[in-house]
Parts: C-alpha cells; sequence; structure tokens
C-alpha cells in the first residue's frame, strides 16, 4: 500500500544537522517536509499551513515542546510525534497525556523516524470518510470532526477511532483492531481502554430525542458504526 507519499511533516528541531537528515529521509520516502527551529513559531506555522504530522523536539529554544504540544491540541489533532533525549523521559510524557502519538528517544536512526511516520500515516490516512448523509462530517486533512453542523470536541485517540469505524459502516470490529488503529505498536493498552474511549465518543455524539446508536456494540465481538435509520 502506497503510504500516503504526498504529506507533509513539519519537522520542528533546533539541531541543524539533524533536522537536514530528517528531511532528506523523510524526502526520500516521498514525503514534502519542512522544519522549523525556533518554538515560538511552531503554533502559527501550524495554524497557517496545516501539515499532516509533526515532528517535536521537547527541548527547542525560546518554548518547550510541552508547552507547544499543549497549544497545538487545543485546536488540532494532526498526529504529533515527540523527540527527547532522555529515555526516562518517556514515561512521564505518556503519564502527561499530551496527545502526542508517539515518542522516540534521541539519538535515533532517521530510518527509524520514517517508520513510525509511515506507521502513524497509514492509521490516519483516509482523506475522506462517507457519513456525510449521517449529519456525521470527518475532516482527515485537519483532524476535525462535526456531528449535525455542530463541531465534536475529541481527543485524538476518539477522532482516530470514529474515523476507523465510520469508514467501514456496517463492519464489525473487534478491540484488539481498534486497539491497533490507535496506538503505536509497542504501547500496552487493555480492551478496556477501548470500551472507555467508546463510552466517551458515544456520549458526544448523542442526538436528543432518538436512542439510535450511531456505534453499536456486538456482544461477544467489538463495535460497529451504523448508518442512520
Ligand atoms: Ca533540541
Amino acid at each position: 500500500m502506497a503510504a500516503h507519499p504526498e504529506a507533509r511533516i513539519l519537522i520542528a528541531e533546533d539541531e541543524p544537522k539533524l533536522a537536514t537528515l530528517l528531511c532528506d529521509y523523510l524526502a526520500a520516502s516521498g514525503y514534502a517536509a519542512s522544519w522549523i527551529a525556533d518554538g515560538r513559531t511552531v503554533v502559527s506555522a501550524v495554524r497557517a499551513d496545516p501539515p499532516d504530522l509533526i515532528v517535536l523536539d521537547l527541548m527547542l529554544p525560546y518554548r518547550d515542546g510541552l508547552d507547544i504540544c499543549r497549544e497545538l491540541r487545543t485546536f488540532t489533532v494532526v498526529p504529533l510525534i515527540m523527540l527527547t533525549a532522555r529515555v526516562d523521559e518517556i514515561d512521564r510524557l505518556l503519564g502527561l497525556e499530551l496527545g502526542a502519538d508517539d515518542y522516540i528517544c534521541k539519538p535515533f536512526s532517521p530510518r527509524e523516524v520514517v517508520a513510525r511516520v509511515k506507521a502513524i500515516l497509514r492509521r490516519t490516512s483516509a482523506r475522506s470518510v462517507p457519513g456525510g448523509t449521517l449529519g456525521l462530517s470527518i475532516d482527515a486533512v485537519g483532524h476535525m470532526a462535526s456531528f449535525d453542523g455542530r463541531p465534536l470536541d475529541l481527543t485524538p485517540v476518539e477522532f482516530r477511532l470514529l474515523k476507523t469505524l465510520a469508514a467501514s459502516p456496517g463492519r464489525v470490529f473487534s478491540r484488539a483492531q481498534l486497539l491497533d488503529n490507535l496506538y503505536s505498536d509497542y504501547r500496552v493498552v487493555t480492551d478496556r481502554t477501548v470500551d472507555s474511549h467508546i463510552k466517551n465518543l458515544r456520549r458526544k455524539l448523542q442526538r436528543p430525542g432518538t436512542d439510535h446508536e450511531l456505534i453499536e456494540s456486538v456482544y461477544g465481538v467489538g463495535y460497529r458504526f451504523n448508518r442512520c435509520p
């Protein structure tokens, strides 16, 4: 499967050698990569020209990556890979629930970064999802969704879950299949995590005056997305 070759990657990294190396490797894999060194300009660059994925260094001059990540997540669920120089920081980062999709520890091989970029974009690559007639609209490029004309306030995981389910109405997904689409492979999560995300998603997709469930549980199997009656 072609790995979203037209995707645009923004790299926020202040070490020119590293940034250039990453850009070169990403370009060689068919991505359009650009980079920013100044932490103060990342948010405005993303707002002005939203990329398909961001690789964000934690230690940037003038503004740190955590702070940038927090602000990005107030308006976009664009896939985000954080770079950190300390392996012991990863647990802390995961604990912060910042909404990054993946974390990579320095030093890393550029090949590893390209592989992670590919994996994440594969999960988020559907450019348009059927569902307009449902009152549900999913903008896979802008990473936004709305329901009956009102914007849905979804976490990145909820957004991906909804996109996966809505892309194949009627198909039953097992929890394991959904997990596969949600997280990077190495992360340990349980079935119950899926259930709790689904529960939140359903709450956000409630339509007043109807008990029709857009996301239906299939007993003993998993979940499926229903078209509206
Ligand atoms: Ca740095």
